[in-house]
């Protein structure tokens, strides 16, 4: 299956491959509330990941775009820094979305090098970003939600990649791709099933069906090559046009433009 997605990313790419705008202008002075990026300190060892994402933007981007699309009661903070493990993280108590450097040292050693790694990468990261922001969201805008959280993030951040264009495509299949490895290492257990995100294997499927659902003419990959059974298939379409409708409901209070 990762071969295929590798595939898919790479053939809905465009002239550019996935990257981070250059975004060299800045919004202006903004009330209360607003997204601020912060590249935390990292280990002599990191050292060139961090340098690496200022050069190229990584959170001033995000942050410029979601500061234009959302008006926010108080801050939140997008922050990379060190971590226990590879991953990412929102805390409440002081309204940060974190990035950990372990997690981008880690995608580095199991897909840089790799063919289309470049999609898995930068899929993994931007998936994860949005993730979190989805908790952020929920968190600072006092958002409802019904049944798990964990899955409601994933779709907000699986629509926020799908509205990037042919790239965000890219960087969706890229995200699958983390998921689909993760499935092949991680343990099945009693633990797994008591957790309270989907697994991995759910995750996969969840999100193909997400990005299918959209378009099924755009992807009969999907279908050809089983990458989605036929009586899930059926159902995305519904299933998208749904969580785009009711992710559009709960934001559309706080929206200060539509998103770009
Ligand atoms: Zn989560």
């Amino acid at each position: 299956m990762l071969l295929a997605l590798v595939a898919l990313a790479a053939a809905c790419r465009t002239a550019e491959p996935p990257r981070t705008e250059a975004a060299a202008d800045t919004i202006p002075a903004l009330p209360a509330g607003q997204f601020v990026p912060e590249y935390g300190p990292a280990t002599p060892l990191f050292a060139n990941f961090r340098e690496g994402l200022i050069a190229h933007r990584l959170l001033d981007t995000t942050a410029t775009r979601l500061n234009r699309w959302l008006v926010l009661p108080e801050k939140i903070t997008l922050a990379t820094a060190h971590c226990d493990e590879p991953n990412a993280k929102y805390e409440p108590s002081s309204r940060t979305v974190t990035l950990c450097y372990e997690l981008f040292r880690a995608l580095s050693e199991r897909f840089a090098t790799k063919t289309g790694g470049e999609y898995l990468v930068a899929g993994t990261l931007m998936f994860a970003m949005m993730h979190e922001l989805g908790h952020a969201l929920i968190d600072v805008l006092r958002l409802p939600t019904t049944g798990r959280e964990e899955d409601a993030v994933d779709q907000l951040a699986t629509l926020l990649l799908l509205r990037q264009g042919a790239a965000g495509d890219s960087l969706a299949f890229g995200a699958v791709g983390w998921f689909v490895t993760n499935a092949q290492t991680n343990r099945f257990d009693e633990i797994a099933l008591a957790d309270d995100h989907g697994l991995d294997q759910q995750r996969v499927y969840n999100i193909i069906c997400w990005i299918y659902g959209r378009d099924p003419s755009r992807y009969p990959e999907v279908l050809r090559d089983g990458l989605l059974p036929e009586h899930r298939a059926d159902r995305c379409p519904a299933e998208y046009q749904r969580l785009t409708d009711s992710w559009g409901r709960l934001l559309a209070p706080h929206e200060r433009a539509p998103l770009q």
